[in-house]
């Protein structure tokens, strides 16, 4: 059951991939547990980017519209996605998603998955490219102990390094932790609380819009 589930995802998660390369919007996932600030990374990012590209945001959680209201309150375009009882996001929800947000073309556009460290990762939403975000409170073994999520991801945000001298989180351990399942993983360490890191994220998401277009992941055969 849990095969032919992710097959027909898949294959939702290709239209979605396809109309995302048509349009020219380039698409991004963030996983994470709850509360390792992927909605406060967004509040620190949109504006940063200061309107050089149009950015539409995509929230899921299993209910309120509390994360939208967040975003809007910057000045993004965005939609909220209500789970219920779900734990992830899948390339249905994200469809009907798109069709709400209407990203336009050459935009860059963020999925805000469900709080969980697992299951989202099994999920093809049709993104161009998946982003761990991991708080120094939530502990450096994390990646040991939910291998699957960092497995996939393209990025890591270790998030909160402003409270790097408050809690036990060793960050050289943490970093090793992570490549140890995702050898070569690119990482930015990052507080939106103070901005330190934010220039590196930046620059990142400035560079791989133009390289998420020529990927091999939308050049390649449809499943
Ligand atoms: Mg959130
Ligand atoms: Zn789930």
């Amino acid at each position: 059951l849990e095969a032919r589930l992710l097959a027909k995802n898949d294959e939702v998660a290709w239209a979605n991939r396809t109309w995302l390369a048509a349009h020219d919007v380039v698409t991004l996932n963030l996983m994470g547990a709850p509360g390792a600030g992927k909605t406060a990374l967004l509040e620190r990012t949109v504006p940063a980017l200061g309107g050089e590209v149009p950015v539409s945001v995509l929230e899921g959680d299993q209910d309120t519209e509390r994360d939208a209201e967040r975003i809007r309150a910057i000045g993004a375009n965005v939609a909220q996605i209500n789970t219920g009882p779900g734990c992830h996001l899948d390339a249905e929800m994200v469809a009907r998603g798109i069709e709400g947000l209407a990203p336009p073309p050459g935009s860059l556009m963020f999925v805000e998955n469900v709080g969980n460290l697992v299951c989202p990762a099994l999920f093809d939403l049709g993104e161009h490219l998946k982003v761990v975000v991991l708080s120094v409170t939530e502990g450096d073994d994390k990646p040991l102990k939910y291998p699957h999520m960092f497995r996939v991801a393209d990025a890591l945000v270790l998030h909160k390094i402003d409270l790097l001298p408050h809690v036990p989180f060793d960050l050289e351990r943490g970093l090793e932790n992570a490549r140890r399942v995702r050898p070569g993983l690119r990482t930015f360490g990052l507080s939106s609380q103070t901005g330190e890191g934010l220039d590196a994220w930046l620059a990142w998401l400035r560079r791989i819009r133009p390289a998420a277009k020529a990927s091999a992941r939308l050049g390649g055969a449809a499943p």
